[in-house]
């Protein structure tokens, strides 16, 4: 995978990694304090005038900064701040944003940079896809999932009152800038969220980065900027090899769903907001590990050890009880499904995936092993 995702620099600062996708390729910048270097910034951000996207959470804290450092670099700026949240991530909103573009006459050569999590990204990402017919795009994702998922592989797009994630188109940016102090105001539940899906890359691809975050979990939870920027980058380079082979997840980039069949089923069994996506990808990992074990593909050494790094993590390992029937239902509805048939990704070996059909039977034990 290294040779598709090519290290470009390793400075003490900064690590460049690129996103192979042919004319759409781009550059992910990993780092401390990148946000407010100039340097960085007139490195990626090609645009003359910039359109910043944030939400009241993030604004106070990092837009300033922000704005000032591309000022300095000669940028014209303009900053558009939205109310904060997933029930936010709407057309509403996404009207906001266009709103504010059409009143400052912003034309094709606008810039949209997405100051923010994974639902800021979203959204300004697909306000960058369609405004105009397309307009250039930057991220500077500032939680730990923003930086290790939903920066990387295009997807783009809001949620409609019917279903999460229903709108959106598939758009690459110019260029994300990971910066990981960022992730020093960051909830600790929010970062936990995040390492669930650094626990799913392992998982599906990589076990030797697997062992590594076992070896580096409380390094990682007390926020050390190396250990971070090794697990960001390297997650980056997992998602983005799978999403180089597979862009518009035609097969492959289904792998990506490893624990999700089972945490859609306890996102939405139990309202969508009580628990976050990462604490039900954790647990529905472990439950994907017990299905693996069941199946025969993992032995029982690495069933534990997926436990037991969940739990490490912060994150939760015993499922809700939502009845037999109603998880059945939860999970046959999985958007993923085709032909109304459940298809797991599954573990065969611990670092590699494999995507197919269970007995029922095996499908309940599981579900009784882990409530
Ligand atoms: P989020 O964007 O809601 O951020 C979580 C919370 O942290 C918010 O309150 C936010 O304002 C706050 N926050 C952000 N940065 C902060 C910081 N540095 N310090 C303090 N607080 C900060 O949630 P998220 O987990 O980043 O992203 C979830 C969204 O991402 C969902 O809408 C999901 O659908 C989407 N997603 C998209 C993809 C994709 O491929 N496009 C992949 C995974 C998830
Ligand atoms: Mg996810």
């Amino acid at each position: 995978s290294k040779e598709n995702v090519l290290l470009m620099q390793q400075q003490a600062s900064v690590q460049t990694l690129r996103v192979e996708l042919g004319d759409r390729s781009y550059p992910i910048a990993i780092g401390e304090s990148l946000l407010c270097s100039g340097d960085i910034l007139r490195q990626y951000i090609k645009g003359q005038k910039i359109a910043i996207v944030t939400n009241t959470v993030v604004a106070p804290l990092y837009l300033a900064g922000v704005e000032q450092a591309l000022r300095t670099i000669g940028k014209q700026v303009i900053s558009i701040v939205l109310p904060d949240g997933e029930e936010h991530k709407n057309l509403a909103n996404l009207m906001l944003i266009f709103d504010a573009l059409l009143e400052a006459k912003c034309d094709r050569k606008i810039t949209l940079l997405a100051l923010g999590g994974g639902v800021i990204g979203d959204m300004t990402g697909f306000a960058a896809a369609s405004y105009m017919r397309g307009v250039p795009f930057v991220q500077i994702p500032t939680t730990l999932l923003s930086q290790v998922d939903s920066s990387v592989g295009g997807k783009t797009g809001i949620n409609h009152p019917l279903g999460k994630n229903m709108i959106g188109a598939f758009y690459q940016p110019q260029a994300v800038i990971a910066d990981t102090a960022t992730l020093n105001t960051l909830p600790d539940r929010e970062l936990s969220a995040g390492l669930a899906e650094v626990i799913k890359h392992g998982a599906i691809i990589d076990a030797p980065f697997f062992e590594w975050i076992e070896a580096h979990i409380a390094k990682l939870r007390a926020k050390d900027p190396e250990a971070l920027a090794y697990a960001i980058s390297r997650s980056c380079e997992i998602k983005a090899d799978v999403v180089r082979q597979d862009e518009r997840e035609g097969g492959l980039r289904a792998i990506l769903n490893f624990g999700h069949t089972f945490g859609h089923a306890i996102e939405s069994g139990l309202g969508y907001g009580k628990w976050l996506h990462g604490e039900a990808v954790g647990c529905g990992m472990v439950m994907a590990a017990d299905l693996s074990f069941r199946m025969g593909y993992i032995d029982y050494v690495s069933k534990v050890r997926i436990q037991k790094l969940v739990e490490a993590a912060g994150l939760p390992v015993v499922a809700p009880d939502l009845g037999e029937d109603r998880w059945l239902e939860l999970m046959e509805v999985d958007k993923k499904n085709e032909d109304g048939k459940i298809k797991f990704i599954l573990l065969k070996p611990l670092g590699a995936p494999i995507i197919t059909g269970v007995p029922k039977e095996m499908l309940l034990a599981t579900l009784r092993a882990s409530i």
